[in-house]
């Protein structure tokens, strides 16, 4: 088990289910921190951007000032998007009627509810695999995006009906489904110990 107490995590905190992440950062004994303003962002070594809603994602993005601010630090820093997360780093939105302008951090192309609209929610078992590590977790899928593509610096890190739902490109991750909903704290300290202390270790 790695010693992730010197860590400091940032959460993006405008809106959805950041608690919710804060939670499990505390629970692998990592210091969290919850972000609302750019200048924060000098303070946290690796941060979450949390499912919720994406179009009122987007708006306090804009709103606080911090869309620029998180794309430098998407290129250098370790991000990982979970599900509305996903929708915010990707480069591309299908059938984007909703007006949200994605960070453009992740060489994926995504539908929104892509999992249909009629099924709200929905708990999978899926296989991870991350430099050479295989673990399985309990993925909960949350009127989550569906990536309809991905370029190829892109490496899906897990499948479920044989579309990626687990992908990395650098040191940016994204899932479109939840892990932080309980206590199993396995995809966070793959994360963290995998994006950041650098070594590919079982969290
Ligand atoms: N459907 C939401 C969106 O499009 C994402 C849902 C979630 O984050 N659980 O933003």
């Amino acid at each position: 088990m790695n010693d992730f107490s010197r860590l400091t995590v940032g959460v993006l905190a405008l809106q959805g289910d950041f608690e919710a992440h804060l939670r499990q950062v505390a629970l692998v004994g990592a210091r969290g921190v919850a972000i609302r303003l750019p200048q924060q962002l000098a303070e946290i070594s690796a941060l979450i951007i949390p499912g919720g809603e994406s179009t009122t994602m987007n708006l306090l993005i804009d709103r606080f000032g911090l869309r620029e601010p998180l794309m430098m630090f998407g290129h250098s820093k370790p991000i990982w998007g979970t599900c509305a997360g996903m929708i915010m780093l990707s480069s591309t939105i299908e059938d984007n009627q909703s007006g949200v302008q994605p960070l453009g951090l992740l060489d994926i192309s995504v539908r929104r509810n892509g999992y249909g609209r009629q099924v709200f929610s929905f708990e999978e078992p899926v296989q991870v695999r991350i430099n050479e590590i295989e673990t399985t977790v309990t993925a909960t899928f949350i009127r989550a995006p569906l990536i309809m593509s991905y370029g190829q610096g892109v490496q899906p890190l897990a499948t479920y009906q044989r579309t990626p739902v687990l992908v990395r490109q650098n040191y940016v991750m994204a899932s479109s489904f939840h892990t932080e909903l309980d206590d199993d704290t396995t995809l966070l300290r793959l994360f963290l110990s995998n994006f950041l202390l650098g070594s590919p270790v079982r969290g």
